[in-house]
């Protein structure tokens, strides 16, 4: 096994502790590390004379990002007592290090969380370099757990209860300035003073002992009353709950074991800790946002070709055409990655408003609630707005995002593509027209390719790439690599209608329309879309897109796929009587309030009995059935026909696209957790429905076979 703790003695009363786990960009905690630390821990206690012991990580940017997740994965259905034991013999191999005789400090020069803020959090003393990159956290809730190796314990002991509340809780991490300013860290130095800093504060506890004195305090319980407990469990119960909606348990469980265990001894209080990580660790949950973490990590990775060898040409210019809503967004995008964009559009009074949108977007400082006049100078420096053919034409990567209208993106390219260079890729973002189909009269297919943005490109993660049949393997990488480098999570899909997303979406929607026709409320409907985990119901969507939108791509759909989608009247009546949604002020909702929030309008009732076929109620449960399990049976048609590469790409796709609560993993692994046995039963009821509603032939091979989308 090769070495990661590296063992060193920078002066003879010092040992240093260096992390560089080989062949990795970050350290991480696994069995063999941390056995390696014990090994080392070992050897210290019984060299006699030693005045500190600093621990480092030599990883640029990193400290220690945290415990190994795939040791964690492999063990998900241990027993409970395992469980327990995990966490104590964290505390046993930890607790040492402020056991020792010596001063212990930890050297922070970047990201330093997880196991390692505990790792941290049991030196006696920790300090912090000023670098960008340094933050000290404890993410453990977003993993559906606590901190376990005790966290819980040292941290409300050494920062007071209410940081440790926040800390452990909201589980964000917090810069280097704010460590200090809640006590975490004695000082904040420049990277390279990092290590000589450390020294001379093992120096200066050797001669104060405050080290010994903290460590006796930090054994005892924490001294706070009953009515300041009770306010602190109070308040910070509340922002958590309307945070996590009770859809999180983790928070909860961690502000209960810190309130629990505030008035014992630290020794009682780490057992407590070690017995609700193991409540926590393998729940539900806990697996749900483990898949979604795992997601992310293969997603980083995926080069979005399977093909070995194939590589990504370099993007470092972009243009932009078409500078409306998405074109300002993807320029804007761009731009803060420093990548040279040069913006056109048809309208001169658009191009002016898109590019004024570019520097206000990318310059916008939070404090100063406006933009930053340095970083307007910046922008603007990166930022051409233009309307000549030659200049566009000269980028490495050419993106269309003008009107959704085949000819003119189709004239759009007749004009530009003659004068690209031969090794450019020219991208359209359009949402509904098929990339194969635009292609069509192109002299270079192979390097055209889809890239579709999401709205609003600042929020939305997601970005699809659509290969054509003609788009080459290094157009796809290099489309791949360059989402990537302006700070999006791509997913490749092959060329079909509606894409991933909206074609998945559609159904979702669809029948939302269809229970409204039907007699359900559309308060139920959005209720149960929320309850499910969803951030709006699709009422609520169905405003926020715009009426029009959403008729439009109906239609794409209904041509797709004309024995599952039918028209709805319902929508076509309210885009003609110009209810359009939070844009025209009212569509399902009324906006027309001083907030312009959606508000409920008694005007909509005649339009709902104007398609209604009846009036009735309807359970949670049925909505619920029928909101998503349409949508479930559309991922399966995506798998079928080759779509989607990969099951993982689907609910990638849709966390990061539409908000599919990622507490339920995504959509494929929800289904997994029924089992396709279950979801064939829960679609009996549905049959009525026709063809839509109607069991895949993957659904019923799998129910079949007992398999699951994973494997
Ligand atoms: P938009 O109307 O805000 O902007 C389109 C811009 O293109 C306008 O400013 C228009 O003047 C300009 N334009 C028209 N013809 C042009 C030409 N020949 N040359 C240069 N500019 C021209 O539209 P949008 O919402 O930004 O949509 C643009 C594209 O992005 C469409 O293909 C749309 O389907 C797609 N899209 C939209 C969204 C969305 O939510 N709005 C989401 C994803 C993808």
């Amino acid at each position: 096994m090769a070495e990661t703790i590296k063992l060193s003695f920078p002066e003879p009363d010092i040992a240093l502790l260096t992390l560089d786990m080989p062949g990795k960009g970050a350290n991480i905690l696994s069995r063999a590390t941390l056995d390696e630390l014990s090994g080392h821990l070992d050897a210290l206690d019984k060299q006699a004379g030693l005045a500190g012991l600093v621990v480092i990580s030599a990883k640029p940017g990193i400290f220690i990002a945290g415990a190994d997740l795939r040791e964690f994965m492999a063990g998900i259905d241990a027993p409970k007592e395992q469980i327990v034991e995990l966490c104590r013999r964290g505390h046993r191999l930890f607790g040492r290090l402020s056991h020792g005789p010596f001063v212990s400090v930890a050297a922070i020069d970047g990201v330093c969380v997880g196991g390692g803020a505990e790792l941290a959090i049991w030196c006696d003393r920790r300090i912090m370099s000023d670098g960008p990159k340094t933050e000290f956290g404890f993410p453990e809730v977003k993993l559906g757990l606590y901190p376990g190796w005790g966290g819980t314990v040292r941290a409300p002991r050494i920062v007071g209860l209410g940081n440790a509340v926040e800390l452990i809780t909201g589980g964000e991490s917090i810069d280097a300035r704010a460590a200090f300013k809640m006590g975490l860290v004695s000082d904040v130095v420049p990277a390279d003073k990092l290590l000589a800093a450390a020294v001379g504060l093992v120096r200066d506890e050797q001669a104060s002992k405050q080290y010994l004195k903290d460590r006796q305090a930090w054994r005892a319980p924490i001294g706070l009353s009953d009515t300041e407990l009770g306010f602190l469990g109070a308040t910070a119960s509340a922002v958590i709950r309307q945070q996590t909606k009770g859809q999180y348990p983790a928070p909860e469980a961690a502000l209960e074991t810190l309130l629990e265990t505030a008035g014992q001894e630290a020794e009682p209080a780490l057992v407590r800790e070690a017995q609700g990580m193991a409540a926590l660790f393998g729940s539900p949950v806990n697996r749900a946002l483990l898949n979604v973490f795992f997601l992310t990590d293969r997603n980083k990775r995926d080069s979005g070709v399977s093909r070995e060898g194939v590589a990504a040409r370099p993007i470092n210019s972009l243009s932009v055409l078409g500078a409306g809503i998405m074109g300002s967004g993807i320029a804007s995008a761009a731009v803060k990655r420093d990548v040279p964009v040069f913006l056109t559009d048809a309208r001169p009074e658009a191009l002016e408003k898109g590019a004024k949108g570019v520097l206000d977007e990318v310059a916008f400082n939070k404090k100063l609630k406006g933009p930053d006049p340095q970083k307007v100078i910046q922008a603007a420096g990166l930022l051409h707005a233009t309307s000549v053919d030659a200049e566009l034409a000269a980028s490495d990567l050419v993106i269309e995002a003008v009107v959704e209208n085949i000819d003119v993106k189709r004239q759009v390219y007749a004009r530009l593509e003659p004068l690209l260079r031969a090794d450019a890729i020219l991208a359209s973002n359009t949402s509904t027209i098929p990339i194969t189909q635009l292609a069509e009269k192109l002299k270079s297919p192979e390097r055209f390719v889809g890239i579709h943005f999401f709205n609003p490109v600042r929020r939305m993660k997601l970005v699809e790439v659509i290969r054509g049949e003609k788009t080459s393997d290094e157009t796809v990488a290099t489309a791949v690599a360059f989402a990537k480098r302006i700070g999006k999570s791509p997913v490749v899909l092959n060329d079909g209608p509606g894409f991933l997303v909206n074609r998945l979406l559609l159904p979702y929607m669809n029948e939302a329309l269809e229970m409204l026709c039907e007699g359900a409320e559309i308060k139920a409907i959005d209720r149960a879309a929320r309850a499910f985990g969803m951030p709006m119901g699709p009422i609520e969507l169905y405003d926020m897109v715009g009426l029009d939108t959403a008729l439009y791509a109906g239609q794409v759909m209904r041509d797709a796929f004309p024995d599952r989608i039918g028209a709805s009247p319902l929508l076509a009546d309210l885009v003609k009587a110009g209810r359009l949604g939070q844009k025209a002020g009212a569509g399902f909702f009324s906006f027309k309030n001083k907030k312009g929030k959606p508000e409920p309008d008694p005007a909509i009732d005649s339009f709902i009995a104007a398609c209604a076929r009846g009036k009735r109620a309807f359970t949670q449960e049925e909505i619920t059935a029928r909101l998503f399990l349409p949508m479930l049976l559309e991922a399966t048609r995506v798998l079928e026909s080759g779509v989607a590469r990969d099951v993982r790409d689907v609910d990638l796709a849709l966390i990061f696209g539409i908000g599919f609560p990622p507490f339920k993993g995504g959509l494929l692994f929800w289904a997994d957790t029924l089992g396709a046995a279950k979801i064939l039963e829960m679609l009996r009821p549905l049959e009525p429905l026709g063809p839509r509603a109607a069991p895949t032939p993957m659904l019923l091979e799998m129910a079949k076979a007992g398999t699951k989308f994973y494997t």
